[in-house]
């Protein structure tokens, strides 16, 4: 029988165990070992059935346990150390405390998926889960955080895999009053609503969900409640299930109920108001419009609000494939916009925001990233290439100057070290090296020996056969039902062997069955007699993506010939649960994406703080880390002729490394059986990679290049009643005018003679034509360095010139000297250029306005 409709009786506890229940409400414990081993104490089994969810835990434990636990005084203190442990954790001063004024009093953070504990699966994969760490890190640091995003009835989808190797998803749907969430409540008890107005009258409501994810604040917008008419009802049914009007649904309740929802939230908590906006990828970007709305309600014009708006705005952008930017139809979004949804907002300034008005873009399409370029004047990549592969990628929208003046920084990834790091290291670093930092711990020390690290190595491997034999049993009883597993599945893999790991989403670039390009030549790795390898594989294909589903396809029916299947395996259900298992017990994790298309990657960050060495194209993070020590790089075939040449390439170069490096040093034993050589890697990446990559890195980076300064401009705006914001607006509009006449009429030099040398001084005259506009605003500069071939300028610096004169009159052009040193040999080349000036503009570029000589 299957029911009709599901619920949750959450227990009642004992008095004395009370504790427990706030434990388990609040997600501090999905990254705290202690509080872990706490839960799991109440019954393992359960622990485990569970996976590891606190909340299912209690509800399930039987009620003469709990009798037993609560009579249990030891038990009792325990949990209540614990609750301690975690009310100082909440309300004593962090690293942000110390920082001073400057620092934004509020911020919120805008997701579309979040991935903080296998309990709460509303994530696809590296976007959320990254969402996910940065909260973790934020509350570790200190930071007055909110979460936004939406709460997903069935996340994302489960995967199961057929008997011949095809991709089944299910939706599960969750109850979310089994999951460590709360309904946001108005004083009087209700629940808080937001609601948003849609075409013909209609409207979409939602109830908040709240997580406490340590000392932060998540809020989930749940579509699903009974005061919507049926069909919007569904507007949260999956993450990323539909396209068109569905996806912009899902974006507008984000975005704008969103932004309401931190609103509200904010002023029930007597919060300050919230001064940074950070939207991670383009997908909640019309929270910005809501804010432009209420911004119109108090005064301001449309692009006066806009200043204000972007000051605050922080966008990350996460992808260099196109099919990963969402954009929608023109005619949809002005539909949805040309209603009551934003008040004082006109439709044709929202259409302007999102227009592929550049060369290559549509006429009929409204681009989300695009928007989200405009509505933020802040903007990153993340990782140092993609930050440059986006300038590239973007430069349209700064036309006239060169990729590197886009204004697009980058902040490298990282991940939360207390999540991702397995529980035996963190124990093997608090026993000997005096700490449970993992990432700060001095792995380089002869406190811990090579022997032992390299048996916790060991225990790791271990653990992750377990859970692969036992998934794989799992999996064939869900296929087999009644039956009884194999005895081939008791064998899979060996603790001693080995162990590549490879799990990722399935788009094409990232190339899964990359390493299937010559079978044979894999068969014979796995198989090798003295020097075996094992692989571990897992992820999803988007259930759109039939291609996707074919490469699993061929992935698992490779892995499942009997000479093949000790070796490798392909474990349904890719998740954070896996994930937690599969890095740590991996020696190497492999990654092979076309270049440049990971725009990071975290997966081989995750492996590398549980001391597995990295195998990957020289993409995203790897690009920017790999040292020759930590790892190899598998060379990339740009100049290959076709795909399928680079294929060729990089996989005959992928199977080079496995054979004549990789295995050696794995196999190159001494007496007492530890790879010594293998060993110096491992150490060697604990201690340099791991500080790096932990999300603690990154959040302080966040902080300090991008929320600090945005609080900053935007602070600067809005004082006097926002009299900055209105300049600034009435400035861009005048300057923007008037640029069609302003040009560069004539350059000439001198101070060098027919041969130049090193340590000369180019003198530079320029006449520039203002076009009515004064010196005050623009700047004159010289942009020189190496010239190239094409004249095309490279190793570029800037210098400004100054006006000769104080009094202009009405003189049609206005004279710049300025002189710049030779500092170096060779083709030398120099141009001029006029750009707009202005303290509020972050970057001579951010207007997209330029002059330049001839
Ligand atoms: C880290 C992680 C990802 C993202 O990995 P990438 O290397 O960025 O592809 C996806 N899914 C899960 C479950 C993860 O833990």
């Amino acid at each position: 029988m299957k029911a009709i409709r599901r619920f949750t009786v959450r227990a009642v506890l004992p008095d004395s165990l009370s504790a427990l229940e706030r434990l388990a409400g609040n997600l501090r414990w999905s990254w705290h070992e202690p509080t872990r081993q706490l839960f799991s104490h109440i019954s393992p089994e359960l622990w485990d059935e569970t996976g590891h969810d606190p909340v299912s835990l209690l509800g399930e434990v039987s009620p003469a346990r709990l009798e037993e636990l609560a009579g249990d005084e030891g038990f009792v203190d325990w949990t209540n150390r614990l609750l301690t442990d975690l009310g100082d954790y909440l309300e004593q001063p962090r690293w942000y405390q110390t920082l001073g004024d400057e620092a934004p009093a509020s911020i919120a953070y805008f997701s579309p998926e979040f991935g903080i504990a296998a309990a709460l699966p509303q994530y696809s994969g590296g976007l959320g889960i990254l969402a996910g760490d940065h909260l973790k890190s934020a509350s570790d640091l200190g930071l007055p955080l909110v979460g936004v995003g939406l709460f997903y009835r069935s996340g994302y989808f489960a995967q199961a895999i057929s008997a011949d190797g095809w991709q089944i998803e299910s939706y599960p749907v969750l109850d979310p009053d089994g999951l460590p969430l709360s309904v946001l409540r108005n004083p009087d008890g209700s629940a808080v609503q937001v609601t948003l107005a849609l075409p013909d009258d209609r409207q979409l409501h939602a109830r908040v969900w709240q997580a406490r994810v340590g000392r932060i604040r998540l809020l989930l917008l749940d579509a699903d409640i009974p005061e919507n008419e049926e069909s919007l009802r569904s507007v949260t049914d999956r993450l990323y299930g539909g396209g068109g009007e569905h996806r912009l649904l899902q974006e507008l309740l984000l975005g704008v109920g969103g932004a309401r929802a931190v609103k509200l939230y904010t002023e029930l908590h007597g919060l300050p108001d919230t001064e940074v906006f950070h939207t991670n990828e383009g997908h909640a970007g019309f929270l910005g419009l809501e804010r432009i709305s209420d911004l119109i309600g108090d005064g301001l014009s449309f692009d006066e609000a806009l200043q204000v708006v972007r000051a605050g705005t922080v966008f990350t952008t996460h992808t260099p494939v196109p099919a990963g930017i969402d954009r929608f139809e023109r005619p949809l979004v002005e539909r949805y916009f040309s209603t009551e949804l934003l008040p004082g907002v006109a439709v044709d300034d929202v259409l302007a925001l999102g227009a592929e008005n550049y060369p290559g873009g549509s006429p009929d399409a409204f681009n989300m990233a695009v928007m989200g370029l405009r509505l933020g004047q802040h903007a990153n990549g993340v990782s140092r290439l993609h930050g440059e592969v986006s300038r590239q990628m973007f430069s349209g929208l700064w036309p006239g100057f060169d990729a590197a003046d886009v204004p697009i920084d980058s902040v490298t990834n990282g991940v939360h070290a207390p999540t991702w790091t397995d529980p035996h290291l963190i124990a093997l670093a608090q026993e000997k090296l005096g700490t449970a930092d993992t990432s700060n711990a001095d792995w380089a020390s002869d406190a811990v020996t090579d022997g032992e690290l390299w048996a916790v190595r060991g225990v790791m491997r271990q653990q992750l056969v377990d859970d692969a034999r036992r998934r794989v049993r799992e999996a064939w009883i869900a296929q087999n039902p009644g039956g009884i597993a194999p005895a081939w599945v008791d064998d899979l893999l060996d603790p001693t062997v080995l162990t590549i790991g490879f799990a990722r989403r399935v788009p094409t670039y990232k190339r899964l069955t990359l390493m299937l390009h010559d079978p044979e030549r894999l068969r014979s790795i796995l198989t090798n007699e003295q020097r075996p390898v094992q692989i571990v594989v897992a992820g999803k294909s988007h259930p759109a993506d039939e291609e996707g589903k074919r490469l699993i396809q061929k992935l698992v029916q490779f892995a499942s010939e009997p000479e093949i299947r000790r070796r490798m395996v392909f474990l349904p259900d890719y998740d954070i649960a896996m994930a937690r298992v599969l890095y740590p017990g991996t020696d190497v994790w492999l990654n092979n994406p076309l270049r440049p298309l990971e725009a990071c990657g975290t997966s081989g960050m995750k492996a590398a703080l549980n001391g597995a060495l990295n195998l990957s194209i020289l993409d995203g993070w790897w690009n920017e880390f790999y040292d020759g020590e930590n790892g190899w790089a598998i060379p990339t075939a740009d100049s290959a002729g076709d795909a399928a040449e680079r294929d060729k390439l990089e996989a005959d170069a992928l199977y080079e490394l496995i054979e004549n490096q990789i295995a050696p040093r794995f196999y190159e034993r001494e007496h007492d059986d530890v790879p010594a050589r293998w060993m110096q890697s491992i150490r060697h990446t604990l201690s340099t990679l791991s500080p790096q990559l932990n999300s603690d890195r990154m959040v302080r980076e966040y902080v300090e290049r991008l929320y600090v300064p945005a609080a900053g401009y935007e602070r600067r705006l809005s004082a006097d009643h926002y009299g900055s914001a209105r300049e600034l607006a009435a400035w861009k509009s005048r300057v923007t005018a008037a640029w069609p006449r302003v040009t560069v009429a004539h350059v000439e030099s001198g101070g060098v003679d027919s041969v130049p040398q090193v340590g000369d001084h180019l003198r530079l005259r320029a006449h520039i034509a203002l076009g009515g506009l004064t010196p005050a605003d623009v700047a004159v500069e010289v942009v020189y360095g190496r010239s190239t071939v094409g004249d095309q300028l490279k190793d570029v610096a800037t210098r400004e010139l100054e006006p000769t004169q104080t009094d202009f009159g009405d003189a049609s052009t206005v004279e710049y000297m300025g002189t710049v040193e030779l500092d170096r040999a060779g083709a030398f080349g120099y141009t001029v250029r006029v750009v707009p000036k202005n303290a509020l503009l972050i970057s001579p570029a951010e207007m997209g306005l330029i002059a330049v000589a001839g």
